[in-house]
């Protein structure tokens, strides 16, 4: 899938749309989700234009790589995440679920989640 420039997060990520940003570094930025699905609901997006985690695993280079899962890691540890335990979730296309073609990964946390998918669905 060719990546749309005009997705939601790409216009966050070049200031068209506000977000309530948390982090910032030159490989990744962090925000709240505008529908928090638990107390914690925070979204980590790329700074480069891939479509989902296999274009950015494909794709990116080594230090997008490194610097974007170095982002989730900090993000996790000084937002509190790490006390009790989050739940990192990247949906891909349309089996996942997934609404922005931005690769993004939820950290949801803040309350205990239920099962992943629910049995026998
Ligand atoms: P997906 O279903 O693609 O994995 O998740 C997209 C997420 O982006 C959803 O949880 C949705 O609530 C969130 N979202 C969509 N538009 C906006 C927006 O304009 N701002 C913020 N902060 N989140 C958004």
């Amino acid at each position: 899938m060719a990546y749309d420039k005009d997705n939601v997060f790409a216009k966050i990520l070049c200031g068209e749309i506000p977000c309530d940003k948390i982090y910032e570094d030159d490989y990744a930025i962090a925000f709240h989700d505008i529908e928090p699905q638990t107390p914690i609901h925070i979204l980590v997006i790329p700074k480069g234009a891939y479509v989902s985690i296999a274009d950015f695993g494909q794709n990116a280079d080594e230090n997008e790589i490194t610097g974007f899962w170095r982002a989730v890691s900090k993000i996790a540890h000084e937002h509190g995440l790490m006390e009790n335990g989050f739940r990192s979730v990247a949906n891909t296309g349309v089996h996942g679920g997934q609404e922005v073609p931005h690769f993004h990964v939820h950290l949801l946390g803040g309350a205990k989640i239920g099962p992943l998918v629910q049995k026998g669905k």
